[in-house]
């Protein structure tokens, strides 16, 4: 597009004819003197269209001023020109709540860092996709959005959206699973929550930034049709129905060449292809280039200043791979008088940034820390949010929900028991004012009637090396089964914590940690009524005790409300309702990415293309362990009287399926349904099904309700390089409609015509 010039650069030049010769000389890169800016300066009224201001404050700029604007002025702030009174973007790190802002994750995660802000940690990304509840999860972007304010920010740096490719991707949890219309879906949902407040979010990290390995000089190689279909829908999404303020660029190569200056990716797909109007941002240390970067589309480098130099002198960052300082004023000012820069492409850069300081309302209402956080609404939203999203896995013999008629006593065992693990590890992890571990959630559950006792079985990596020799694993282990052995029912936590699953460093295996497959083991052996409850962000391997597992509940990193949300399930006060948002393979080696991971020389190769998650285990019989989309629930549901309305359109025509879905058990309850598609004619080759619409349904014993989806054009078509485009091929395509990929109650048909 900046090859191409747009139309909003030709409105703002021909804007540029029109201002005092005294600032045309400016922008001929001379040294001029700023003139007054009068109070009644039309970019300070706020009743004109932001278009109108953004051209007027430009006219008023001097090219120093502009320059300026392309890099940070601190960690997490954008640099502010007093003079025009243009301020500072004061950006937070999010996606999962507010987190501190004074530096990088290494230094405010330590355990006494100063300057901590406390704010609410709702869920990981990967549980609020696991509730399908798009309109929770744009209540949960409000109540962050809110929490911002209060604390005097403006920008909030999420949603993350990137596909979960690989089980092992250090940052799973963070993001909304493997399905691109799921990602999408959600991160719409958020951005509209965050949006409506007046707080800028970021939608990260494009693109493709599906693995930590070598995260700064991975080169991920990935096919126009793969690019197009799976890892670029959600940001596709977030810009042409959220209208995203900005996007945050990935630390990765994409195809060659670093995203950060990646003109096929940020000028063609991104500010071409989609029509984005807002502006790019650098994630945090990854510029390499001055004139290419500005060139290929990035409006804004992170951080700057001298936060900016402190990270590039450390060997911590030097050694991952950061780079930086590249887009700072006086480089850039040198690049435009060389003329590889050009004033248009500068303009465009800065008339991005202003633009969205003038619609977030930011310029006029400047917000003011000092308001409450952490207040009890927010907690219900995260509260609700981890309830929803945690999955019923397994629940023979209707072992859950406990039985507090018949329970005297629960034995609650495990690394992940007595302390609550809200989160993966990075610059999402928040820090909350209180957080409830799944033992006292079930304690405080479970009254004074119920005896709860725990015992930690095996210690976890990193936390305290004593409890790792062989004879305290013994202790450990023996105290967990005695203690199992004598209760009515054994709750085992097992999983990760940020440390071992985390931005920056992939996971070494699938495997659960050391000594926590053994504890499971003897667990059961020692009681048979024992429920497992994952406390990670990616799916784990369980071949080793899950044909024993009576009952088995993934909760994944719930935020601070985790161990109330996992009592109200165990305890059946909420009834499950959540679903997979990513297949649960077997083993590593069943995985499509197997064989394409990490890569070799820093290139991975996408070579299983758009066989990504149950596209890859639904259309090649692969058996997962759990599909995507499954989850159980204490009631059931009946699936009935597919429609589809009319059977046979043409061109944009949009089409009606409903269904009748009623819940046949004796306890209310909410199932998603989900709507896959399936081209079976096509000339070329495509997955067995695709998720193109889902619901999420409350229903009351015996209730029965019409469920309706519309579908467009978009549902029924592929990405074609050759013709650049969306193309839905005429012929018959299969509806099917279930409670999982691999659980389709309901069929029926479309005829596309010609
Ligand atoms: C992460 C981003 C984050 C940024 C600022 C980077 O390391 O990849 O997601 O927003 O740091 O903390």
């Amino acid at each position: 597009m900046r090859r191409v010039l747009a139309p909003f650069l030709a409105a703002l030049l021909a804007v540029a004819t029109l201002v005092p010769r005294a600032l045309q000389a400016q922008t001929a890169g001379q040294n001029a003197t700023a003139a007054a800016v009068p109070a009644n300066a039309p970019y300070k009224d706020a009743s004109l269209p932001a278009e109108k201001r953004v051209a007027d404050l430009l006219s008023r700029m001097m090219l120093e001023e502009k320059a300026t604007m392309l890099s940070g002025s601190g960690w997490m702030e954008s640099a502010p020109i007093a003079r025009l009174g243009i301020p500072a973007v004061k950006m937070a790190d999010g996606p999962m709540g507010v987190r501190s802002w004074a530096g990088s994750s290494a230094i405010t995660n330590l355990p006494g860092a100063p300057l901590k802000v406390l704010a609410t940690s709702f869920p990981a990304g990967v549980a609020m996709a696991a509730t399908w509840d798009t309109e929770l999860v744009g209540r949960e972007g409000q109540a962050i959005a809110q929490e911002v304010k209060a604390l005097g920010r403006d920008m909030i740096l999420g949603p993350t959206v990137n596909i979960n490719r690989v089980p092992l991707w250090g940052r799973n949890f963070e993001g909304y699973g493997e399905d691109p219309y799921l990602a999408a879906r959600l991160g719409v949902a958020y951005i509209h929550g965050v949006q409506g407040e007046g707080v800028i979010p970021s939608v990260k990290h494009f693109a493709a930034n599906n693995e930590e390995f070598e995260r700064h000089r991975i080169d991920a190689h990935i096919d126009e049709r793969t690019l197009h279909e799976i890892y670029l829908p959600a940001f596709k999404a977030a810009v042409e129905e959220a209208g995203v303020w900005t996007v945050m660029s990935a630390y990765n190569k994409l195809n060659g060449a670093y995203c950060a200056e990646n003109a096929p990716l940020l000028d063609d797909i991104l500010k071409g292809e989609f029509g984005f109007k807002g502006f790019v941002i650098s994630d945090w240390g990854s510029t390499y280039s001055t004139a290419a970067t500005v060139n290929a589309g990035m409006d804004l480098e992170m951080p700057g200043g001298p936060p900016m130099q402190a990270m590039l002198a450390s060997p911590r960052s030097q050694l991952a791979g950061n780079s930086g300082g590249w887009l700072a004023a006086d480089k850039v000012l040198a690049e435009v008088k060389a003329g590889h820069i050009s004033e248009a492409t500068l303009d465009d850069n800065v008339g991005r940034i202003l633009r969205v300081i003038f619609v977030s309302g930011l310029f006029d209402h400047p917000h003011t820390a000092g308001g409450e956080v952490d207040t009890p609404a927010q907690q219900a939203v995260a509260r609700q949010g981890a309830t929803e999203g945690i999955v019923l896995l397994k629940n023979a013999g209707s072992l859950l929900p406990l039985d507090t008629a018949k329970i005297h006593s629960i034995a609650v065992i495990g690394p992940n028991a007595a302390t609550a693990r809200t989160g993966g590890g990075g610059s999402s992890l928040v820090r909350p004012k209180y957080a409830v571990a799944p033992l006292d959630g079930i304690h405080e559950r479970a009254g004074s009637g119920i005896e709860v006792k725990v015992a930690l079985g095996v210690g976890i990596e990193g936390e305290d090396a004593g409890k790792d020799t062989p004879e305290a694993r013994a202790i450990l282990l023996k105290e967990a089964t005695d203690l199992a052995a004598r209760a009515d029912v054994a709750v085992v936590v097992v999983g990760r914590y940020s440390k071992l699953e985390a931005e920056s460093f992939d996971v070494k295996t699938m495997d659960l940690p050391a000594g926590q497959d053994e504890l499971i083991e003897a667990v059961e052996q020692a009681n048979p009524r024992t429920i497992v409850v994952l406390n990670t962000g990616d799916p784990v391997t369980m071949t080793k005790w899950i044909e024993h597992t009576p009952a088995l509940v993934e909760m994944w990193y719930g935020g601070q409300e985790g161990g109330h949300a996992l009592a109200s399930i165990l305890f059946g006060d909420a009834n499950p309702s959540g679903k997979l948002p990513v297949s649960f393979p077997k083993k590593w080696e069943d995985s499509p990415a197997y064989g394409h991971y990490p890569g070799e020389n820093l290139k991975v190769d996408y070579a299983e293309g758009i066989y990504v998650g149950y596209r890859y285990f639904d259309t090649k019989n692969v058996e997962p362990l759990f599909p995507f989309g499954f989850g159980l629930s204490y009631t059931t549901f009946e699936y009935s009287g597919l429609k589809v309305s009319p059977g046979k359109v043409s061109g944009e025509q949009p089409v009606e399926v409903r269904l009748k879905v009623k819940n046949a058990g004796s306890r209310a309850g909410a199932e998603v349904v989900e709507l896959y598609m399936h081209d079976g004619h096509s000339k070329i080759d495509r997955p067995v099904r695709e998720l193109k619409g889902f619901r999420r349904v409350e229903l009351k014993p015996g209730e029965e309700q019409t469920v309706r989806f519309t579908l467009d054009r978009a549902a029924l078509s592929y990405w074609s390089p050759g013709k650049k485009a969306w193309v839905a091929e005429p012929g018959r395509f299969d509806i099917q409609v279930g409670a999982s990929s691999r659980d389709i109650r309901l069929r029926g048909t479309l005829e596309l015509a010609r």
